[in-house]
């Protein structure tokens, strides 16, 4: 897979992308990240990118020449690649769009806005689709560009140790991951649940589905709703679920009395 990212700020990408995991998979090869320098492609002494609004109002907007030039470069150097305006105005980037992105492309040119923003007529040539890490604005869209590069890359095989690195992980399959614990066996008089230290690697399991299933109940609701029940199809995977259900219902009547205690108590106050 090869990422080229158009931006103002390479520096702050490189830093970033070019160490740990990421510096290591493009130093073995199986990735190719390359950052380019918008303001190089500029024609004008000042090495000026933008300009104010047309039709009056307050910053800049990124003038859709630079821009040009610059994905017209990577294009003649790397070829065609899918190209992504980070943007807050996108379609909102997740585990499952990744996926996708994943599977149809493998040359990915992402461009970073700053200031007001990019000229329309840029977006409308150039740009295949548009991405929004949320429903906020950042100041530019390194911060976004870099999260979309890490997700893609890390389902590159090679990247991780193993491909279940990241299929084992939160939204992979429309749940949330269970909760993960380390050495000491005690911390703050806070105990590892029993099961993981039992060395049993079936009741592990169990506990480790049981625990995302819940988690994904209590926290994500709307991600749970639109879990697939029909996919288990062993009487065991069933039951567990049926499990996770009950249990979640207990948990659930915990933490509202839990909070309506507090409340009252509040209220005294
Ligand atoms: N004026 C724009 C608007 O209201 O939609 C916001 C511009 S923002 C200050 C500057 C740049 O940051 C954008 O061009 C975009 O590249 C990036 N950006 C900000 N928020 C983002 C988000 N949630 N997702 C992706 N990119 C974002």
């Amino acid at each position: 897979m090869r990422i080229d990212i158009l931006t103002l700020f390479p520096d702050s990408i490189d830093a970033v992308l070019n160490v740990s995991i990421l510096g290591r998979a493009q130093a073995r090869g199986h990735i190719t990240i390359r950052t380019h320098q918008i303001r190089d492609f500029t024609t004008n002494k000042q090495m000026q990118v933008d300009d104010y609004p047309y039709g009056g109002g307050r910053g800049a907007v990124m003038q859709a020449d630079p821009l040009y030039r610059c994905w017209q470069h990577v294009v003649d150097e790397a070829g065609p690649g899918h190209t992504i305006y980070m943007s807050p105005c996108g379609r909102t980037f997740d585990q499952q769009v990744a996926k996708q992105l994943y599977r149809d492309y493998d040359h990915f040119i992402l461009v970073c806005g700053h200031y007001e923003g990019i000229d329309q007529r840029f977006i409308d040539e150039c740009v295949d689709e548009e991405l929004s890490i949320g429903d906020f604005v950042l100041t530019g869209g390194e911060i976004p560009a870099m999260a979309v590069a890490d997700a893609l890359c890390r389902m590159v095989p090679g990247v991780l140790a193993e491909e279940c690195c990241f299929m084992d992980e939160s939204h992979w399959d429309g749940l949330l991951e269970h909760p993960q614990y380390s050495r000491p066996e005690e911390w703050h008089g806070r105990k590892v649940p029993e099961v993981l230290l039992s060395g049993h690697h079936g009741n592990v399991a169990k506990w480790r589905k049981k625990e995302s299933y819940i988690r994904t109940m209590l926290r994500r609701p709307d991600l749970f709703e639109k879990f697939d029940e029909k996919k288990l199809t062993t009487k065991a995977d069933r039951r567990l679920l049926a499990e996770a259900k009950a249990e979640y219902q207990e948990r659930l009547a915990a933490l509202q009395a839990e909070s309506a205690t507090e409340t009252a108590a509040e209220e005294k106050e």
